[in-house]
C-alpha cells in the first residue's frame, strides 16, 4: 500500500519522506499507518520484537503481538516479529510517527518506547 508521507525503505532501516526527506523507519501496523496519514485517532501500543525494534500496534493488534512475544519467552533468542502473515507489519517515517502521536495527545514516541523497553528487560536506542 502507497502511504502519502513515505515511498519505500531501503534495508538500513531508512525511508525517503516526502515531508522530512531520509528519515528513520519505525515499525507499524497497517491500522497505524492509515491513522498517521489521515491523522484520525487509534491508541497506540509500543512492544519490542525479536530484532530488538520498537513496534507501533493498534489496539486490534496489540494482543496478537502479546501473545508472540509470549510465546517467545519459549524459544529464547530466536528473532520474531509482528508480521502476522498478512502484511500488518509495516512502518515509515518516525517523524511523522512522532507528529501523529502529539497530535492525538499520545505524549512523545520516544518516551513509549524506553517505556516498552524497561518493561520488557531489554534496553536498546
Ligand atoms: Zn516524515
Ligand atoms: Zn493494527
Amino acid at each position: 500500500m502507497m502511504r502519502k508521507h513515505t515511498a519505500l525503505g531501503d534495508p538500513m532501516g531508512m525511508i525517503r519522506c516526502n515531508v522530512h526527506g531520509l528519515s528513520p523507519i519505525t515499525q507499524y501496523c497497517t491500522h497505524i499507518g492509515d491513522a498517521v496519514d489521515d491523522g484520525h485517532f487509534e491508541q497506540a501500543f509500543v512492544e519490542i520484537d525479536g530484532w530488538n525494534n520498537p513496534n507501533v500496534l493498534c489496539s486490534r493488534c496489540h494482543p496478537t503481538a502479546l501473545a508472540v512475544i509470549a510465546e517467545s519467552r519459549e524459544h529464547p533468542g530466536e528473532p520474531f516479529d509482528f508480521d502476522f502473515g498478512d502484511e500488518t507489519s509495516t512502518g515509515g517515517c518516525s517523524w511523522d510517527l512522532e507528529e501523529w502521536m502529539a497530535a492525538t495527545g499520545q505524549g512523545k514516541l520516544t518516551d513509549a518506547v524506553l517505556e516498552a523497553r524497561a518493561r520488557d528487560g531489554r534496553p536498546g536506542p
